[in-house]
């Protein structure tokens, strides 16, 4: 029999690949320590705490007088200035009845005020006087102690990647040393006898690998640890030598050789290498051929030859694994719906990734525009736009303005 039941649906392939990815995150993936300063991207793997509470005293918000709520209740009322503190001053002052302090922004609260009056609210009748307004909410321009954050409270969760802000937040509870995930190390093998080095000149009927180095870039932006496999003929031999070393590394990611041609021979030599195969083939376009498969030590990722397949299937199975790997809180895989810029043709009788663009519009709204492409070799064409159409089969053509589901490549969310 053949046809379109004899394909694996794209949902039911994800959800082998994530429940693979996830049994072997199980097996206590090795965390390590490091300084905060070289942990950028990283996955944290420990719940970061505030080590007291924040702001750590009452603190002022403004440049202005602290003084006490309670002597301004009758209304406008001239004070005695007792001092002046300043950011990081810990003067030690008292505001008593009838007094009042200068106070600059960052500066902790002296004792007996508890409302801080703006500067430009009040005015000097002399040097030891001021004049304010009132009468003044009793807190006012005072973050209290603990407001944000109190001591003991997660500030930073296991899972989080360490980025601009969230970096930020551990140093602001002093986490200069941190555990973090190490990264999934990912070996990338490209096979195809036709493939020269990208450094190479290529003859008459050879190609430069251009997926080995689409896949360092994708991998790398999906916090991985990758190892270069180098290319390998279509020769059993050599195959099955690159894979035995590959399969080293927690994820192998092998391109080429896995479609119906004499010479794709990938499959057969992961099985002669022990690879269990979970799936070959899928109900997607372009990517179709795409295998997966795992070992006691990891998960192996046969992805199609050409460049835009490699690439979908690649976008599809291979990120939601490392997501899962990487124990990161996010969905994995992003799609969102968006509204369509123009038409985007029926689909057949497999899903299909149509190449787009996200487009801003008129009114600031995120839109999205297909690409039509001349397949999935024309990786050219795919590499203009940022994203990928996510159609159904038998779905009919959409219209301009019309909703339409879009797998983004990478996770919009953190920072
Ligand atoms: P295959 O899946 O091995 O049959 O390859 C399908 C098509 O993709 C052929 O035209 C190959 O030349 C091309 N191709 C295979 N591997 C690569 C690669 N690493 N870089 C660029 N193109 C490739
Ligand atoms: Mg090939």
């Amino acid at each position: 029999m053949s046809g379109p039941g004899d394909l694996l649906p794209v949902d039911d392939a994800v959800d082998i690949v994530i429940r693979a990815a996830q049994e072997l995150a199980r097996n206590s993936w090795p965390t390590r320590q490091l300084s905060l300063w070289d942990a950028s991207g990283f996955i944290l793997a420990e719940d970061i705490c505030a080590d007291r509470d924040q702001p750590p005293f009452d603190r002022a918000m403004m440049d202005g007088f602290a003084l006490r709520a309670a002597d301004v209740a009758a209304g406008p009322t001239t004070l005695r200035v007792v001092g002046e503190v300043a950011a990081g001053s810990d003067v030690d002052l008292t505001v008593g009845e009838g007094e009042a302090v200068a106070i600059m922004t960052g500066a902790p609260l002296p004792r007996g005020a508890d409302t801080i009056v703006m500067v430009e609210r009040t005015s000097r009748p002399d040097d030891g006087h001021v004049s304010v307004p009132g009468p003044l909410e009793r807190g006012d321009n005072v973050a209290p102690r603990g407001q944000e954050v109190r001591e003991g409270q997660v500030v930073a969760a296991s899972g989080r990647v360490v980025e601009s802000l969230t970096a930020g937040v551990l140093a602001s509870v002093g986490a200069h040393r941190v555990t973090v995930r190490v990264r999934p190390r990912v070996t990338v093998i490209t096979t195809g006898s036709e493939l020269v080095p990208i450094e190479a000149t290529p003859g008459p009927a050879q190609i430069r690998d251009s997926n080995r180095r689409t896949m360092f870039a994708f991998l790398e932006r999906e916090w991985a640890r990758v190892v270069d496999g180098g290319i390998v003929a279509d020769e059993m031999n050599a195959t099955r030598m690159a894979i035995r070393e590959g399969l080293d590394s927690d994820v192998l990611v092998l391109s080429g050789g896995v479609s119906a041609g004499s010479y794709d021979i990938v499959r057969a030599a992961l099985e002669e290498e022990g690879v269990e195969i979970l799936f070959h083939k899928v109900r997607i376009k372009p990517g179709k051929p795409v295998l997966f498969g795992r070992h006691a030590g990891g998960l192996v990722f046969g992805l199609p030859g050409n460049p835009v397949s490699a690439f979908v299937a690649g976008l599809v199975l291979l990120g939601p694994a490392l997501r899962v790997l990487g124990r990161r809180p996010e969905p994995a895989s992003w799609y969102v719906r968006l509204p369509l810029v123009g038409e985007l043709p029926a689909t057949a009788g497999r899903t299909t990734f149509h190449a787009a663009e996200l487009v801003r519009g008129d009114d600031d709204q995120l839109a999205v525009r297909y690409r039509p492409t001349l397949g999935s070799a024309d990786q050219v064409a795919v590499a203009r736009g940022n994203s990928f159409i996510r159609t159904e089969p038998g779905a009919p053509a959409a219209r301009d303005g019309d909703l339409v589901r879009v797998l983004l490549p990478h996770s919009p969310v953190s920072w």
